[in-house]
């Protein structure tokens, strides 16, 4: 029977991010969490002692005894796996991508729709501090700039660097720019996986906003940042240290702090440009997103980053990566 009281949430996958996904869910008060599975048997051990928590010998068991799952296995994997847990009546947290192609990923959300189930993505970075608070500017970009670029790492090459990175920067994008895509170019590389490995694409928006997105797995040094731009403002987010700069057009104002003030400009009418680096409040992002997917199947509310996003940026991804054609 599955329980109407404290939501049971398993774990599918404790490799690096399902690691990640336990030390959060150990940290969430209103849940239990009924156990792992992965069928790496001695990785499962030793997550099973690290957490103290129980080690499914089958994906059967563990279903059977969850009201939820987080799906933290390679992508390949995530629709057979996220179809099995809602068709066993489970809500589905699934690590992004959603899956690796259209077909499967409407498959799950007409699923979860008949079987009233909630589907969220692990789209983290809507609940990355920073992005927090530039949801709230209601900002209506007219050229973004993002670099997600990342140093090689053998975990994640099962798929095209537009599934792995760039989707992040992808779904924000789509969640900011209220408009429809009118054009993508796109150009990327193999380097070293059997996929490409660094790409480039220039999205145009009907509304006219472009979005040029860089991701890489093959860079020297970590680097995840967006870079906006809008009449009169210019904002800069660091995903990596939760952090923004903003810089703004305004009337001379006479109380402005000396270190806020970069330039005046002499022009009809004197405006002079603000600096302002916001004090951001950091906090985990991964247990804001598992406690989101906990109140969505609370309220039977719709996630944030729920099925439909996700598939609208994966269908993008998987455009650009038709684009680039190798
Ligand atoms: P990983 O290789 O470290 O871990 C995957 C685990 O899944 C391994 O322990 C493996 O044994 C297990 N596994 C594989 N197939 C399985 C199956 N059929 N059933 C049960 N277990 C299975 O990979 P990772 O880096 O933890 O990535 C996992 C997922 O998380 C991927 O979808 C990846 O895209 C996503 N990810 C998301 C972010 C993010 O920022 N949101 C970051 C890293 C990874």
């Amino acid at each position: 029977m599955k329980s109407e009281l404290r939501i049971r949430i398993g774990v599918i996958g404790v490799g690096h991010l399902g690691d990640f996904h336990l030390k959060q869910l150990k940290t969430i008060s209103n849940i239990l969490i009924s156990g792992i599975y992965d069928n790496d048997i001695n990785r499962a051990e030793e997550i099973s002692k690290k957490y103290n928590v129980q080690n499914h010998i089958t994906i059967k068991s563990l279903l059977a005894n969850s009201d939820a799952i987080s799906i933290v296995t390679p992508t390949s994997t995530h629709f057979s796996i996220a179809i099995n847990a809602l068709k066993q009546g489970c809500h589905v947290f699934i690590e992004k991508p959603i899956t690796d192609n259209i077909y499967d990923a409407n498959t799950l959300i007409k699923k979860a729709k008949e079987l009233n189930k909630i589907i969220q993505v692990g789209h983290i970075e809507r609940f990355n501090p920073a992005f927090n608070y530039i949801k709230n500017l209601n900002l209506k970009p007219q050229f973004i700039e993002s670099h997600r670029l990342s140093q090689f790492n053998s975990r994640g090459n099962d798929v095209p660097v537009l599934l792995d990175l760039m989707i992040h920067d992808l779904d924000l994008i789509l969640s900011l720019v209220k408009s429809n895509i009118k054009n993508i170019r796109a150009n990327g590389i193999k380097i070293v996986s059997s996929t490409i490995d660094m790409a480039n694409a220039r999205i145009e928006f009907e509304n006219k906003c472009i979005a040029n997105l860089t991701a890489s797995r093959i860079s020297q040094k970590n680097m995840r940042k967006m870079r906006l731009f809008q009449e009169e403002e210019y904002i800069t987010i660091d995903f990596q240290t939760a952090s923004i700069e903003e810089y703004k057009v305004c009337d001379m104002q006479p109380n402005i702090k000396n270190s806020d003030k970069i330039i005046e400009i002499n022009g009809e009418h004197k405006k002079q440009i603000i600096y302002k680096k916001p004090k951001i409040k950091k906090y985990d992002a991964l247990k804001i997103e598992l406690e989101h997917f906990i109140h969505s199947i609370n309220n039977f509310s719709k996630p944030e980053t729920d099925g439909e996003s996700a598939t609208r940026a994966l269908s993008v991804a998987l455009e650009i990566h038709n684009i680039i054609n190798i």
